[in-house]
Protein backbone atom coordinates (compact mmCIF):
# COMPACT_ATOMS: atom_id res chain seq x y z
CA UNK A 1 0.00 0.00 0.00
CA UNK A 2 1.92 2.88 -0.77
CA UNK A 3 1.42 6.34 1.20
CA UNK A 4 1.21 9.77 1.35
CA UNK A 5 5.18 11.36 2.60
CA UNK A 6 6.74 8.53 1.71
CA UNK A 7 9.58 7.77 -0.23
CA UNK A 8 9.67 5.13 -2.74
CA UNK A 9 11.91 4.30 -5.59
CA UNK A 10 10.84 3.95 -9.13
CA UNK A 11 11.65 3.45 -12.93
CA UNK A 12 9.44 5.78 -15.22
CA UNK A 13 8.10 3.61 -17.65
CA UNK A 14 6.39 6.18 -20.16
CA UNK A 15 4.40 9.63 -20.51
CA UNK A 16 1.43 9.47 -19.47
CA UNK A 17 -1.79 11.48 -20.58
CA UNK A 18 -1.43 14.37 -18.20
CA UNK A 19 2.78 14.74 -19.00
CA UNK A 20 3.71 13.02 -15.83
CA UNK A 21 6.43 10.72 -16.32
CA UNK A 22 4.22 6.94 -15.38
CA UNK A 23 6.05 4.20 -12.77
CA UNK A 24 4.29 1.57 -11.15
CA UNK A 25 4.42 0.23 -7.51
CA UNK A 26 3.14 -2.87 -6.77
CA UNK A 27 -0.46 -2.79 -8.41
CA UNK A 28 -0.65 1.09 -8.09
CA UNK A 29 0.00 3.90 -10.66
CA UNK A 30 2.43 6.55 -9.93
CA UNK A 31 2.37 9.79 -12.03
CA UNK A 32 5.46 11.49 -11.24
CA UNK A 33 5.91 15.27 -11.53
CA UNK A 34 8.77 16.20 -14.56
CA UNK A 35 9.94 12.72 -15.01
CA UNK A 36 10.84 11.49 -18.06
CA UNK A 37 10.80 8.07 -19.56
CA UNK A 38 13.93 5.32 -18.55
CA UNK A 39 14.99 7.41 -15.49
CA UNK A 40 15.00 5.87 -12.06
CA UNK A 41 13.98 7.86 -9.35
CA UNK A 42 13.04 8.58 -5.47
CA UNK A 43 9.98 9.84 -5.37
CA UNK A 44 8.04 11.58 -2.29
CA UNK A 45 3.77 10.60 -2.22
CA UNK A 46 2.00 14.21 -2.77
CA UNK A 47 -1.07 13.17 -3.41
CA UNK A 48 -3.69 10.61 -4.14
CA UNK A 49 -6.14 10.86 -7.00
CA UNK A 50 -8.88 8.55 -8.00
CA UNK A 51 -6.76 6.73 -10.44
CA UNK A 52 -3.35 6.53 -8.70
CA UNK A 53 -1.03 8.67 -7.00
CA UNK A 54 1.13 11.87 -7.56
CA UNK A 55 4.52 12.11 -6.64
CA UNK A 56 7.65 14.63 -6.79
CA UNK A 57 11.21 13.48 -7.37
CA UNK A 58 13.48 13.83 -4.18
CA UNK A 59 16.50 12.49 -6.21
CA UNK A 60 17.79 10.73 -9.72
CA UNK A 61 19.29 7.34 -9.37
CA UNK A 62 19.30 7.68 -13.75
CA UNK A 63 18.33 10.74 -15.36
CA UNK A 64 17.37 11.38 -19.19
CA UNK A 65 19.90 12.23 -21.36
CA UNK A 66 17.80 14.53 -23.04
CA UNK A 67 16.44 16.14 -19.85
CA UNK A 68 17.31 20.19 -19.90
CA UNK A 69 17.42 22.73 -17.50
CA UNK A 70 14.03 25.01 -17.75
CA UNK A 71 14.49 28.73 -17.67
CA UNK A 72 11.11 29.26 -16.54
CA UNK A 73 10.77 30.43 -12.47
CA UNK A 74 7.17 29.41 -11.84
CA UNK A 75 7.65 25.68 -13.47
CA UNK A 76 7.42 24.14 -10.83
CA UNK A 77 4.12 25.53 -9.52
CA UNK A 78 2.43 26.30 -12.66
CA UNK A 79 0.61 23.83 -14.64
CA UNK A 80 0.85 24.99 -18.19
CA UNK A 81 4.39 23.36 -19.46
CA UNK A 82 4.55 19.74 -18.71
CA UNK A 83 7.94 19.42 -20.98
CA UNK A 84 10.01 22.20 -20.53
CA UNK A 85 12.44 19.98 -18.57
CA UNK A 86 12.56 17.71 -21.76
CA UNK A 87 14.83 18.74 -25.15
CA UNK A 88 12.26 19.39 -28.04
CA UNK A 89 13.29 17.05 -30.61
CA UNK A 90 12.66 14.55 -27.60
CA UNK A 91 9.34 15.94 -26.62
CA UNK A 92 7.91 15.19 -30.34
CA UNK A 93 9.72 11.22 -30.08
CA UNK A 94 7.53 11.39 -26.32
CA UNK A 95 4.05 12.56 -27.86
CA UNK A 96 4.72 10.32 -30.86
CA UNK A 97 4.54 7.12 -28.52
CA UNK A 98 1.64 8.79 -26.70
CA UNK A 99 -0.66 8.52 -29.90
CA UNK A 100 0.63 5.42 -30.88
CA UNK A 101 -0.21 3.98 -27.92
CA UNK A 102 -3.32 5.50 -27.85
CA UNK A 103 -3.96 3.75 -31.27
CA UNK A 104 -3.21 1.06 -29.88
CA UNK A 105 -5.33 0.96 -27.10
CA UNK A 106 -8.29 1.54 -29.48
CA UNK A 107 -7.41 -1.62 -31.49
CA UNK A 108 -6.69 0.59 -34.78
CA UNK A 109 -4.60 -0.24 -37.34
CA UNK A 110 -3.18 3.25 -37.96
CA UNK A 111 0.44 4.40 -38.52
CA UNK A 112 1.46 6.94 -36.64
CA UNK A 113 3.80 9.61 -38.22
CA UNK A 114 6.07 11.73 -36.84
CA UNK A 115 5.28 14.76 -35.19
CA UNK A 116 5.58 17.73 -37.20
CA UNK A 117 7.53 19.96 -34.80
CA UNK A 118 8.03 23.71 -34.49
CA UNK A 119 11.36 25.50 -35.19
CA UNK A 120 11.16 27.93 -32.77
CA UNK A 121 8.96 26.43 -30.01
CA UNK A 122 8.84 29.39 -27.55
CA UNK A 123 6.74 32.82 -27.95
CA UNK A 124 3.48 30.83 -29.86
CA UNK A 125 1.25 31.60 -28.03
CA UNK A 126 -1.25 34.51 -29.47
CA UNK A 127 -3.91 34.03 -26.71
CA UNK A 128 -3.36 34.97 -23.30
CA UNK A 129 -5.22 35.00 -20.00
CA UNK A 130 -3.72 36.12 -16.51
CA UNK A 131 -5.34 36.71 -13.25
CA UNK A 132 -5.54 39.03 -11.05
CA UNK A 133 -5.46 38.39 -6.86
CA UNK A 134 -4.78 40.27 -4.05
CA UNK A 135 -1.41 39.16 -1.94
CA UNK A 136 -1.49 38.85 2.03
CA UNK A 137 0.04 42.76 2.10
CA UNK A 138 -3.61 43.62 0.04
CA UNK A 139 -1.62 44.41 -3.14
CA UNK A 140 -2.69 43.45 -6.39
CA UNK A 141 -0.43 40.60 -8.10
CA UNK A 142 -0.67 38.86 -11.58
CA UNK A 143 -0.52 35.40 -12.57
CA UNK A 144 -1.99 31.94 -13.49
CA UNK A 145 -3.58 29.02 -11.43
CA UNK A 146 -1.36 26.25 -9.78
CA UNK A 147 -2.29 22.74 -11.15
CA UNK A 148 -4.89 21.15 -9.33
CA UNK A 149 -5.53 24.25 -7.24
CA UNK A 150 -7.12 27.58 -6.75
CA UNK A 151 -4.06 29.44 -5.89
CA UNK A 152 -2.32 31.75 -8.10
CA UNK A 153 0.98 32.25 -8.84
CA UNK A 154 2.29 35.12 -9.36
CA UNK A 155 4.43 35.84 -12.94
CA UNK A 156 6.61 38.06 -14.78
CA UNK A 157 6.65 36.86 -18.53
CA UNK A 158 6.28 33.16 -19.57
CA UNK A 159 8.02 31.70 -22.21
CA UNK A 160 5.37 30.59 -24.30
CA UNK A 161 4.00 34.15 -24.65
CA UNK A 162 5.00 36.75 -26.84
CA UNK A 163 7.13 39.36 -24.91
CA UNK A 164 4.15 42.22 -25.73
CA UNK A 165 1.76 40.73 -24.21
CA UNK A 166 3.57 40.51 -20.97
CA UNK A 167 4.13 43.82 -21.27
CA UNK A 168 0.75 44.93 -21.55
CA UNK A 169 -0.22 42.75 -18.57
CA UNK A 170 2.66 44.43 -16.39
CA UNK A 171 0.78 48.00 -17.45
CA UNK A 172 -1.88 46.86 -17.10
CA UNK A 173 -1.21 46.13 -13.10
CA UNK A 174 0.46 49.30 -12.57
CA UNK A 175 -2.43 51.04 -13.77
CA UNK A 176 -5.07 48.99 -11.66
CA UNK A 177 -2.41 49.21 -8.68
CA UNK A 178 -2.26 53.23 -9.14
CA UNK A 179 -6.45 53.93 -9.89
CA UNK A 180 -7.04 51.39 -6.86
CA UNK A 181 -8.54 48.51 -8.59
CA UNK A 182 -9.85 46.18 -6.35
CA UNK A 183 -8.47 42.78 -8.14
CA UNK A 184 -11.01 39.77 -7.77
CA UNK A 185 -11.32 37.67 -4.15
CA UNK A 186 -11.90 34.52 -4.91
CA UNK A 187 -12.82 33.09 -1.59
CA UNK A 188 -15.28 36.07 -1.09
CA UNK A 189 -16.32 36.33 -4.04
CA UNK A 190 -15.66 40.69 -4.32
CA UNK A 191 -13.36 43.43 -5.78
CA UNK A 192 -13.47 44.09 -9.11
CA UNK A 193 -10.86 43.07 -11.91
CA UNK A 194 -10.91 39.24 -12.66
CA UNK A 195 -8.28 38.26 -15.51
CA UNK A 196 -7.18 39.82 -18.79
CA UNK A 197 -7.65 38.40 -22.20
CA UNK A 198 -5.15 39.47 -24.46
CA UNK A 199 -5.15 38.48 -28.69
CA UNK A 200 -2.49 39.06 -30.86
CA UNK A 201 -2.44 38.69 -34.67
CA UNK A 202 0.76 37.38 -35.34
CA UNK A 203 0.55 38.64 -39.50
CA UNK A 204 -1.47 41.48 -38.56
CA UNK A 205 0.16 42.64 -34.77
CA UNK A 206 -3.46 44.21 -33.72
CA UNK A 207 -3.75 43.98 -30.47
CA UNK A 208 -7.03 42.72 -28.23
CA UNK A 209 -7.13 43.54 -24.32
CA UNK A 210 -10.28 42.27 -22.11
CA UNK A 211 -9.94 43.25 -18.99
CA UNK A 212 -12.79 40.70 -16.80
CA UNK A 213 -14.71 42.42 -14.43
CA UNK A 214 -17.08 41.67 -11.68
CA UNK A 215 -19.78 44.43 -12.80
CA UNK A 216 -20.30 46.63 -15.88
CA UNK A 217 -19.63 49.65 -13.81
CA UNK A 218 -15.93 50.71 -14.48
CA UNK A 219 -15.20 53.34 -11.94
CA UNK A 220 -12.22 55.46 -13.38
CA UNK A 221 -12.54 53.20 -16.95
CA UNK A 222 -11.53 56.57 -19.16
CA UNK A 223 -8.68 56.82 -17.52
CA UNK A 224 -7.61 52.94 -17.44
CA UNK A 225 -7.95 53.33 -20.91
CA UNK A 226 -6.33 56.40 -21.87
CA UNK A 227 -3.71 55.45 -19.57
CA UNK A 228 -3.23 51.79 -21.18
CA UNK A 229 -3.33 53.31 -24.61
CA UNK A 230 -0.33 55.81 -23.68
CA UNK A 231 1.60 53.04 -22.56
CA UNK A 232 0.80 50.69 -25.44
CA UNK A 233 -0.43 52.80 -28.49
CA UNK A 234 0.08 49.06 -30.14
CA UNK A 235 -3.27 47.89 -28.86
CA UNK A 236 -6.02 48.02 -31.54
CA UNK A 237 -8.97 47.66 -29.49
CA UNK A 238 -10.14 46.95 -25.81
CA UNK A 239 -13.53 44.94 -24.43
CA UNK A 240 -14.58 45.18 -21.03
CA UNK A 241 -16.22 41.93 -20.29
CA UNK A 242 -18.56 41.18 -17.00
CA UNK A 243 -18.36 38.11 -15.24
CA UNK A 244 -20.02 38.25 -12.09
CA UNK A 245 -20.54 34.72 -11.04
CA UNK A 246 -19.09 32.52 -8.94
CA UNK A 247 -17.21 30.42 -12.05
CA UNK A 248 -13.88 29.22 -12.84
CA UNK A 249 -15.16 30.20 -16.54
CA UNK A 250 -12.79 33.13 -17.47
CA UNK A 251 -15.64 34.88 -19.62
CA UNK A 252 -18.97 36.52 -19.07
CA UNK A 253 -21.92 36.96 -21.77
CA UNK A 254 -21.99 40.32 -21.12
CA UNK A 255 -19.18 42.71 -23.22
CA UNK A 256 -18.61 46.48 -23.87
CA UNK A 257 -16.27 47.97 -26.02
CA UNK A 258 -14.53 50.65 -24.98
CA UNK A 259 -11.98 51.41 -27.34
CA UNK A 260 -11.76 50.20 -30.86
CA UNK A 261 -13.89 47.88 -33.07
CA UNK A 262 -14.30 45.21 -30.30
CA UNK A 263 -12.06 42.89 -33.06
CA UNK A 264 -8.81 42.18 -34.10
CA UNK A 265 -8.09 41.27 -38.15
CA UNK A 266 -5.60 38.53 -38.73
CA UNK A 267 -4.11 36.60 -41.66
CA UNK A 268 -3.70 32.97 -41.72
CA UNK A 269 -3.59 30.77 -44.99
CA UNK A 270 -3.97 34.12 -46.94
CA UNK A 271 -6.98 34.87 -45.98
CA UNK A 272 -7.92 37.79 -43.62
CA UNK A 273 -10.19 37.29 -40.70
CA UNK A 274 -11.83 39.19 -38.11
CA UNK A 275 -11.41 37.48 -34.59
CA UNK A 276 -13.93 38.47 -31.74
CA UNK A 277 -13.12 37.75 -27.77
CA UNK A 278 -14.84 34.52 -27.45
CA UNK A 279 -14.48 33.30 -30.94
CA UNK A 280 -12.10 30.00 -31.12
CA UNK A 281 -8.91 31.18 -33.02
CA UNK A 282 -5.81 28.08 -32.94
CA UNK A 283 -3.16 29.80 -30.45
CA UNK A 284 0.01 28.79 -32.71
CA UNK A 285 -0.50 30.40 -35.79
CA UNK A 286 2.31 28.86 -37.54
CA UNK A 287 1.72 25.53 -36.76
CA UNK A 288 -2.18 25.93 -37.40
CA UNK A 289 -1.10 26.82 -41.41
CA UNK A 290 1.31 23.40 -41.52
CA UNK A 291 -2.03 21.70 -39.74
CA UNK A 292 -4.39 22.95 -42.62
CA UNK A 293 -2.37 22.79 -45.46
CA UNK A 294 -2.10 18.89 -44.48
CA UNK A 295 -6.01 18.96 -44.53
CA UNK A 296 -5.92 20.29 -47.34
CA UNK A 297 -3.26 18.03 -49.03
CA UNK A 298 -4.90 15.12 -48.12
CA UNK A 299 -8.25 15.73 -49.43
CA UNK A 300 -6.77 15.88 -52.82
CA UNK A 301 -9.77 18.32 -54.23
CA UNK A 302 -10.58 18.71 -57.88
CA UNK A 303 -12.23 21.97 -57.88
CA UNK A 304 -16.00 20.55 -58.05
CA UNK A 305 -16.62 19.53 -54.21
CA UNK A 306 -18.76 20.61 -51.86
CA UNK A 307 -17.47 20.80 -48.53
CA UNK A 308 -18.67 20.77 -44.97
CA UNK A 309 -16.70 22.39 -42.47
CA UNK A 310 -18.51 20.82 -39.14
CA UNK A 311 -17.36 22.37 -35.63
CA UNK A 312 -15.46 25.34 -38.36
CA UNK A 313 -15.43 28.41 -35.24
CA UNK A 314 -14.53 31.57 -37.26
CA UNK A 315 -14.43 29.15 -40.90
CA UNK A 316 -10.53 29.58 -40.77
CA UNK A 317 -10.52 25.64 -42.27
CA UNK A 318 -13.76 26.45 -44.78
CA UNK A 319 -12.52 29.49 -45.82
CA UNK A 320 -8.42 27.29 -46.50
CA UNK A 321 -10.41 25.68 -48.82
CA UNK A 322 -12.83 27.56 -50.61
CA UNK A 323 -11.00 28.56 -53.43
CA UNK A 324 -10.00 24.63 -53.91
CA UNK A 325 -13.71 23.51 -54.17
CA UNK A 326 -17.29 24.27 -55.66
CA UNK A 327 -18.83 25.26 -52.09
CA UNK A 328 -18.47 25.07 -48.49
CA UNK A 329 -20.70 25.15 -45.51
CA UNK A 330 -19.54 25.43 -42.29
CA UNK A 331 -22.06 24.63 -39.35
CA UNK A 332 -20.86 26.49 -35.83
CA UNK A 333 -22.54 26.39 -32.23
CA UNK A 334 -20.73 29.22 -30.91
CA UNK A 335 -22.88 32.37 -32.62
CA UNK A 336 -20.80 35.29 -32.24
CA UNK A 337 -18.27 32.16 -34.15
CA UNK A 338 -20.81 32.12 -36.99
CA UNK A 339 -21.19 35.80 -37.00
CA UNK A 340 -17.60 36.56 -37.20
CA UNK A 341 -17.34 33.36 -40.14
CA UNK A 342 -19.97 35.37 -42.44
CA UNK A 343 -18.45 38.39 -42.15
CA UNK A 344 -14.83 36.83 -42.75
CA UNK A 345 -16.27 35.06 -46.23
CA UNK A 346 -17.55 38.74 -46.97
CA UNK A 347 -13.96 39.96 -46.22
CA UNK A 348 -12.41 37.92 -48.33
CA UNK A 349 -15.18 38.03 -51.18
CA UNK A 350 -15.85 34.50 -50.68
CA UNK A 351 -19.28 34.32 -52.37
CA UNK A 352 -19.08 30.21 -52.18
CA UNK A 353 -18.86 30.06 -48.66
CA UNK A 354 -21.83 29.71 -46.17
CA UNK A 355 -22.29 29.54 -42.10
CA UNK A 356 -24.36 27.97 -40.58
CA UNK A 357 -24.93 28.59 -36.76
CA UNK A 358 -26.39 25.42 -34.85
CA UNK A 359 -25.52 22.31 -33.00
CA UNK A 360 -23.34 20.23 -35.53
CA UNK A 361 -25.13 16.71 -34.92
CA UNK A 362 -28.54 18.67 -35.50
CA UNK A 363 -27.40 19.80 -38.30
CA UNK A 364 -26.07 16.86 -39.92
CA UNK A 365 -29.16 14.65 -38.46
CA UNK A 366 -30.96 17.25 -41.00
CA UNK A 367 -29.00 17.16 -43.92
CA UNK A 368 -29.07 13.22 -43.76
CA UNK A 369 -32.73 13.44 -43.75
CA UNK A 370 -32.99 15.96 -46.39
CA UNK A 371 -30.36 13.80 -48.39
CA UNK A 372 -28.20 16.41 -48.84
CA UNK A 373 -24.84 15.50 -50.25
CA UNK A 374 -20.95 16.37 -49.41
CA UNK A 375 -18.41 14.91 -51.13
CA UNK A 376 -16.08 15.50 -47.83
CA UNK A 377 -16.30 16.44 -44.73
CA UNK A 378 -13.69 18.05 -42.86
CA UNK A 379 -14.48 17.79 -38.79
CA UNK A 380 -12.60 19.58 -35.92
CA UNK A 381 -14.42 19.09 -32.49
CA UNK A 382 -13.81 20.32 -29.42
CA UNK A 383 -12.06 18.23 -26.76
CA UNK A 384 -14.37 15.87 -25.67
CA UNK A 385 -14.92 14.81 -29.58
CA UNK A 386 -18.02 14.05 -31.71
CA UNK A 387 -20.66 11.68 -31.36
CA UNK A 388 -22.34 8.61 -32.60
CA UNK A 389 -25.43 10.73 -33.56
CA UNK A 390 -23.39 13.10 -35.80
CA UNK A 391 -21.10 10.13 -37.36
CA UNK A 392 -23.90 7.82 -37.97
CA UNK A 393 -25.73 10.57 -39.97
CA UNK A 394 -22.26 11.32 -41.57
CA UNK A 395 -21.88 8.15 -42.93
CA UNK A 396 -25.34 8.12 -44.44
CA UNK A 397 -24.15 11.35 -46.03
CA UNK A 398 -21.68 9.12 -47.49
CA UNK A 399 -18.94 11.24 -48.55
CA UNK A 400 -16.22 10.06 -50.01
CA UNK A 401 -13.51 11.34 -47.81
CA UNK A 402 -13.64 12.38 -43.74
CA UNK A 403 -11.00 14.44 -42.37
CA UNK A 404 -10.95 14.09 -38.75
CA UNK A 405 -9.02 16.76 -37.00
CA UNK A 406 -8.35 16.73 -32.69
CA UNK A 407 -6.67 18.27 -30.27
CA UNK A 408 -7.25 15.38 -28.08
CA UNK A 409 -6.04 12.46 -30.08
CA UNK A 410 -7.67 9.76 -27.59
CA UNK A 411 -11.26 10.76 -28.26
CA UNK A 412 -10.53 11.20 -31.88
CA UNK A 413 -9.55 7.39 -31.52
CA UNK A 414 -12.83 6.31 -29.41
CA UNK A 415 -14.33 8.06 -32.93
CA UNK A 416 -12.37 6.17 -34.95
CA UNK A 417 -13.41 2.90 -33.70
CA UNK A 418 -17.23 4.11 -34.33
CA UNK A 419 -16.32 5.42 -37.88
CA UNK A 420 -14.85 2.10 -38.80
CA UNK A 421 -18.30 0.37 -37.76
CA UNK A 422 -19.81 3.06 -40.00
CA UNK A 423 -17.46 1.51 -43.19
CA UNK A 424 -14.81 4.65 -42.84
CA UNK A 425 -11.55 3.87 -42.06
CA UNK A 426 -7.85 5.42 -42.04
CA UNK A 427 -4.31 5.00 -42.56
CA UNK A 428 -2.29 6.89 -40.73
CA UNK A 429 -2.10 9.56 -38.07
CA UNK A 430 -0.25 12.80 -38.46
CA UNK A 431 0.47 14.42 -35.51
CA UNK A 432 1.37 18.39 -35.21
CA UNK A 433 2.83 20.16 -32.45
CA UNK A 434 0.56 22.87 -31.89
CA UNK A 435 1.43 23.18 -28.38
CA UNK A 436 4.95 23.16 -27.74
CA UNK A 437 6.51 22.65 -24.24
CA UNK A 438 3.00 21.22 -22.91
CA UNK A 439 1.64 17.41 -23.02
CA UNK A 440 -0.71 18.21 -25.70
CA UNK A 441 -0.83 17.57 -29.37
CA UNK A 442 -2.91 18.01 -32.48
CA UNK A 443 -3.94 15.39 -34.21
CA UNK A 444 -5.25 14.65 -38.30
CA UNK A 445 -6.84 11.56 -40.09
CA UNK A 446 -8.12 11.20 -43.69
CA UNK A 447 -10.99 8.41 -43.42
CA UNK A 448 -11.83 7.08 -46.72
CA UNK A 449 -15.13 4.57 -47.47
CA UNK A 450 -14.39 0.88 -47.48
N1 LIG B 1 -12.27 24.50 -36.84
C1 LIG B 1 -12.07 25.68 -36.04
C2 LIG B 1 -12.59 25.54 -34.60
C3 LIG B 1 -12.23 24.29 -33.88
S1 LIG B 1 -12.55 24.30 -32.13
C4 LIG B 1 -10.62 26.12 -36.06
O1 LIG B 1 -9.74 25.35 -36.42
O2 LIG B 1 -10.35 27.26 -35.72
C5 LIG B 1 -14.06 23.50 -31.99
C6 LIG B 1 -15.26 24.36 -32.32
O3 LIG B 1 -16.41 23.56 -32.16
C7 LIG B 1 -15.44 25.58 -31.42
O4 LIG B 1 -15.56 26.73 -32.22
C8 LIG B 1 -16.78 25.28 -30.70
O5 LIG B 1 -17.54 26.45 -30.47
C9 LIG B 1 -17.46 24.36 -31.67
N2 LIG B 1 -18.47 23.45 -31.12
C10 LIG B 1 -18.44 22.79 -29.94
N3 LIG B 1 -19.51 21.99 -29.83
C11 LIG B 1 -20.22 22.12 -30.97
C12 LIG B 1 -21.42 21.53 -31.45
N4 LIG B 1 -22.09 20.63 -30.73
N5 LIG B 1 -21.88 21.89 -32.67
C13 LIG B 1 -21.20 22.79 -33.41
N6 LIG B 1 -20.05 23.38 -33.01
C14 LIG B 1 -19.57 23.05 -31.80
Amino acid sequence: MVKINQIYQVEIISLADNGYGLARLHNDVIYVKQALPQEHVSVKITKRLQRGYVGEIVKWQVRDPHRVKSSCDIYHHCGSCHLLHCEYSHQLSLKQAMVKKWVKDSSLSLKVLPVIGMREPYQYRNKVIVSFYKDRNSKLQKGFYEEFSHRIIPYQSCLLHDEMMDDIVNSIALIAKKQRIEPYDERRHSGFLRHVLLRKGRVSKEIMVVPVCTSEQFPGRKKFVSELLKAHPEITTIVQNVNGRKTSVVLGSQERVLYGSGKIEDVLMGNRHQISSKSFYQINHEQCEVLYHKALDLLNLNGNETVLDAYCGIGTIGLSVANHVKQVIGVESNQQAVHDAIGNAALNHMTNARFICDDATHFMEQAAAQKRHFDAVIMDPPRSGSDKEFMRACAKIQPKQIVYISCDPRTQMRDLVFFKKLGYEGKEVIPVDLFPNTNHVETIVLLSRK
